[in-house]
């Protein structure tokens, strides 16, 4: 049984929109454009996204808002930021996956020589929902002989158990929503 989620910070709870219906009926979209458009509230999930993580060697961020979080995170980090992306987008050398959506099949690529074998990576995205796109990320750094010892999102929505398809790792979300 999951305990009670932690009572998340002012500035995140004014900094996520929530938009119903969208992108199709009967999904609550949560937006963060307010917290990109905010310096102070992205300055301070910077920080609260790097907080407690050990040492890592690179942050990968997942296509497209992953790409936001990844890029206020891995300077914070003191390392460098590399795309996962959707497929057909990276030159060169990639590995791939399909995965399976609610409606249909998608899948994401990463460049093969973008992460050496052994790296401690930190994947990150912005709403971790049912885990389906995190774990397919798990699967192309893994693919690459990369450890991926932490995962962060800004937003989880805990309803859908997406840590359940994910790696005994360090997991942390900003937001846990029930
Ligand atoms: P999932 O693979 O189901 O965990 O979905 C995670 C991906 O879909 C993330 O990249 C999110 O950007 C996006 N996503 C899923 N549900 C939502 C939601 N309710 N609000 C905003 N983004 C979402």
């Amino acid at each position: 049984m999951s305990s009670s989620a932690i009572e998340p910070p002012a500035w995140l709870v004014e900094s996520v929109r929530e938009v119903p219906d969208f992108p199709e009926p009967g999904i609550l979209f949560r937006d963060l454009s307010p917290l990109w458009a905010s310096s102070s509230a992205s300055a301070r999930c910077a920080v609260a996204m790097a907080a407690g993580a050990g040492p890592v060697d690179v942050v990968v961020g997942i296509e497209a808002r992953g790409f936001l979080v990844g890029m206020l995170v891995a300077p914070r980090l003191g390392v460098g930021f590399v795309p996962i992306r959707k497929p057909g987008k990276l030159p060169g050398q990639v590995v791939s996956i399909e995965y399976a959506l609610e409606y249909g099949d998608d899948g994401l690529e990463l460049q093969v020589d973008a992460i050496g074998p052994g790296s401690r990576v930190m994947l990150v995205d912005d709403v971790l929902a049912t885990g389906g796109t995190m774990a397919a990320a798990v699967s192309l750094v893994e693919q690459l002989d990369a450890d991926v010892v932490a995962i962060r999102t800004v937003i989880e929505l805990r309803a859908l158990d997406g840590r359940s398809r994910l790696p005994d790792t360090d997991i942390r979300c900003l937001w846990e929503i029930d």
